[in-house]
């Protein structure tokens, strides 16, 4: 197994390997940038075949939170940890406890949070053996409201940009997916006065919304075809791709699922046809500023308060894919690159702060 010539290599900082004999961890904690600050990144928990699927993957999510961190002008930097194994059967206190010590080796450089497979009682955990955990579950825990929020901003500016109005007044938004993000966005667009028309493969949800917004149900396999405003996906990635890229009836996609384009070239495509597409990794960030105020000081109001820079953020994105006639996803990553490529020389001590 290559690291260097890994194709998702991109001049990591870090890559570390570790194992603990006595609990079975088998874990990596990956380091792209520590530009801005300390790597911050979840600790996922999955049962990958190969070391190279678990490599491949910790090293593109550590590189997607670099730009995350930097275009929400966050302190932080892009990091990230996989533990090899399933969650279901192979999580135990000891490997956790493990995994902690992992954390802490770093002094610090690499700060964790929890992800797909991992808990926010699982970050209990770790914080027996580390101070550079986040997500407690006697603390703020549940970053959802904040990304809820920022998705919220998100399609205003969006709707700003295209449609010149303040107004979400009997704007018509289809939303994909009614968990968490997707639920809380429903009622801050119907506080707006938007018009919704929602759908989940869970029915009771979809009944929900439906009783509490005055939201219109539609099937799952229809929802981003519909003639709306705003198609805003906030169920699972990879929503675009070959096959649902012609068929989006909306001229907004602004959404809170990660990984929204299957290949960099559907960001192209949308704005060939003509559709203004909020990047995934710009509009769902409230969640990640959310977990970056964590702490003793934390302050909800401050914190949704630069959630809202969002708006301000996407706004100079579609100004730009305007003016130099790119992508709105390749303006976001350029933006994000001029953040975070300038050096800063960061005292250590600052990471252990
Ligand atoms: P969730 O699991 O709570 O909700 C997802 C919802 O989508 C569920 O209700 C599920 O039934 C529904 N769903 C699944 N497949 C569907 C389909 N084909 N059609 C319609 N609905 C479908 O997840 P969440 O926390 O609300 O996150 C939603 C998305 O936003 C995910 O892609 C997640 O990665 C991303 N995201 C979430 C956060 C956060 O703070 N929770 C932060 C950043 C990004």
């Amino acid at each position: 197994m290559c690291v260097f010539a890994s194709k998702d290599y991109d001049g990591h900082e870090d890559v570390i390997f570790h194992a603990d004999s006595t609990s079975g961890l088998k874990a990596i904690i990956a380091i792209h940038s520590t530009n801005r600050g300390p790597a911050l990144g979840g600790c996922r928990m999955w049962p990958y075949e190969t070391e190279q699927q678990a490599l491949s993957d910790v090293l593109r999510l550590s590189r997607g939170m670099t730009y995350k961190a930097a275009i929400s002008a966050l302190p932080f930097g892009g990091g990230k940890a996989v533990i090899i194994g399933d969650p279901r059967v192979d999580k135990s206190e000891p490997l956790l406890r493990a995994m902690g010590r992992f954390v802490d080796s770093l002094d610090g450089r690499y700060q964790t949070a929890e992800d797909v497979g991992t808990t926010v009682s699982d970050m209990d955990i770790l914080r027996k053996e580390t101070r550079f955990a986040h997500g407690f579950s006697d603390g703020t825990g549940n970053p959802s409201p904040a990304t809820a929020y920022g998705c919220f901003m998100g399609i205003r500016a969006a709707v700003k940009h295209r449609l010149a109005t303040d107004s979400l007044e009997g704007i018509k938004v289809a939303v994909q997916g009614l968990g968490n993000v997707g639920y809380r966005l429903c009622g801050y667009l119907a506080a707006a006065g938007a018009r919704l028309l929602v759908a989940d493969i869970n029915r009771a949800l979809v009944q929900k919304a439906a009783a509490e917004f005055a939201a219109t149900p539609v099937p799952a396999g229809r929802i981003h075809r519909l003639d709306a405003d705003v198609f805003s996906p906030c169920a699972l990635g990879a929503v675009i791709d070959d096959e649902t890229l012609p068929q989006i009836g909306a001229g907004i996609v602004a959404g809170s699922a990660n990984n929204q384009l299957v290949r960099p070239r559907h960001g192209a495509a949308l704005r060939k046809r003509g559709i203004l597409y909020a990047p995934d990794y710009v509009i769902n960030a409230g969640g990640l500023i959310d977990v970056a105020h964590e702490g003793r000081d934390y302050d909800s109001q401050k914190v949704l308060k630069q959630v809202a820079v969002i708006y301000d953020t996407l706004t100079d994105i579609f100004q730009r894919s305007d003016l130099e006639g790119l992508s709105t996803d390749v303006v976001a990553d350029h933006m994000a690159e001029e953040r975070f490529r300038k050096t800063h020389s960061w005292p250590r001590a600052a990471f252990a702060a």
